[in-house]
């Protein structure tokens, strides 16, 4: 190992803090890994001081915050090459799904990335992956072929389907706990350009807007990936000026077809009424954070969701007058119909993703004062919630161990918990959305 950080170092605050300001680790150590091999070393210390690790890229995702252990930081390791033979990519630990976007749009290609470009892309892959072209191709997940990963014995594997099943079923799914992956190879899809982009209403439009979007979910084709938002903007400057001071409906678009038909499908939505802003049209892939336009600045957040088994017009009821944002996204299509090597995702059969965010809270806020308005939103929800979760979507406080084993399917979270025993018996890796052993 070149270097480590210890509490009072200097770099060791910026080191250890991501994209999520209210969610920070704090641990006894550090180590900014540069290489495979600088995360077996750190891996092998950890195990032999009884330190529990943790893995941070970009702080997009962090559970429950450390205090003490070893962190592992890979933002570093951030290599990217695409085999346009076999439309795959390489990507190493560290690595940005907008990095990925660039390199393999060289070659006509595309990732299974999602709403942000920023955030990282082994993790979110390795917890599921909801993306923009989630109905026509399924989970990112369902594109790995292989993990590089060091496991809790500090050794350095490459896992594929073939090599071990076991393993390979649990990392893609299970993502921190079975190791610390050093690269992923992931398949890419023939995509450059889309059909895509987003649509904003006004509040006056909002409620017409959910009923609207909800109702024309009902009869698309795959190739359509599609969801709602409803963001209260904040009558402050930094706000575009159409959106400042407006609860504001936001309809996002991917149509992988031809533009003529996405047009025509996307028609009923434009029939809603005026727009404040329509980017709808031709748009390369390389250009696709436009389409959810998420903020791209470390930010404090706190969010809570519900997978919902159907959403029939009374259900929006739940979600309208919230205080924060909503989010509904259309699941179903490719989710439902996993090709590829099998993995550890759950809940495929939900046919919609339901999330109340709040954003933007300043530093110091208590999150969990929070709790109970998010509380509200889920348990009005619960008629029509399967009672599962995306790992991907658990932050901080709501990241514990029964929230995780919701993201699984009971009988899946017990053969993961059983693999656990297997692989890191002393949960070494549990500074995470942690999976005990069984
Ligand atoms: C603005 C925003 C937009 C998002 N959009 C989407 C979306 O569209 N679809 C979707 O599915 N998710 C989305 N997410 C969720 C995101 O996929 C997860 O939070 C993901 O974990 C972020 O990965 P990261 O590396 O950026 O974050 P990090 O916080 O660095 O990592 C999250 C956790 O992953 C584990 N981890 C990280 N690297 C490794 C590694 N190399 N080996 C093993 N474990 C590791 C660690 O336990 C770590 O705590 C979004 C999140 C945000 C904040």
């Amino acid at each position: 190992m070149r270097f480590v950080l210890h509490r009072n170092d200097s770099g060791y605050d910026a080191e250890r803090t991501g994209f999520h300001l209210l969610s920070s680790h704090r641990p006894d150590l550090i180590v900014p890994a540069a290489t495979p091999e600088e995360v077996r070393q750190a891996v092998a210390r950890a195990a032999a001081e009884s330190l529990p690790v943790a893995v941070q890229a970009t702080g997009h995702g962090v559970p429950l915050p450390a205090s003490g252990g070893l962190l592992i930081t890979t933002g570093r390791m951030n290599a990217v090459t695409v085999d346009p033979a076999t439309a795959t990519a390489r990507i190493e630990a560290g690595v940005r799904w907008d990095q990925v976007i660039a390199e393999a749009a060289r070659h006509g290609l595309a990732p299974l990335s999602g709403s942000s470009p920023v955030v990282g892309a082994v993790s979110y892959t390795l917890g599921g992956g909801l993306g923009l072209l989630a109905r026509r191709y399924g989970y990112a997940a369902d594109q790995v072929r292989a993990v590089d990963v060091v496991t809790a014995d500090a050794e350095h594997r490459h896992v594929t389907p073939g090599s071990d099943p076991d393993l390979f079923w649990a990392l893609v799914g299970g993502r921190g706990n079975f190791g610390v992956a050093t690269a992923l190879e992931i398949g890419l899809v023939p995509v450059d350009r889309l059909y895509g982009g987003a649509l904003y209403f006004g509040t006056d439009l909002v409620e017409t807007a959910l009923h609207t979007w909800r109702g024309w979910t009902g009869s698309l084709p795959d190739e359509m990936t599609s969801s709602i938002a409803v963001i209260p903007f904040p009558d402050i400057e930094q706000v575009p000026a159409p959106f400042r001071g407006r609860t504001v409906a936001h309809v996002r678009i991917a149509y992988t077809g031809d533009v003529a038909e996405g047009e025509e499908l996307v028609r009923p939505l434009r029939a809603i009424g005026p727009r404040l802003v329509d980017t709808v049209g031709e748009l390369p892939y390389t250009a696709s954070a436009a389409i959810h336009n998420d903020p791209t600045e470390p930010a404090g957040y706190f969010a809570t969701h519900s997978l919902l088994r159907e959403l029939p017009p009374e259900s929006l009821d739940a979600l309208l007058g919230v205080r924060g944002v909503i989010e509904v996204r259309h699941l179903g299509g490719a989710l439902a119909k996993p090709q590829g090597a099998p993995n550890s995702v759950g809940h495929r059969d939900a046919a919609y993703f339901a999330a109340v965010l709040s954003p933007g809270l300043a530093p110091g806020t208590d999150p969990r004062a929070l709790r109970p308005v998010h509380e509200a939103v889920r348990e009005a929800l619960s008629p029509w919630a399967t009672g599962g979760r995306v790992l991907n979507f658990l932050y901080g406080e709501n990241a514990g161990p029964d929230e995780v084993r919701r993201a699984y399917e009971p009988a899946d979270y017990e053969r993961l918990t059983a693999l656990k025993s297997r692989w890191d018996p002393a949960n070494l890796f549990r500074l995470n959305h942690n999976i005990p052993p069984a």
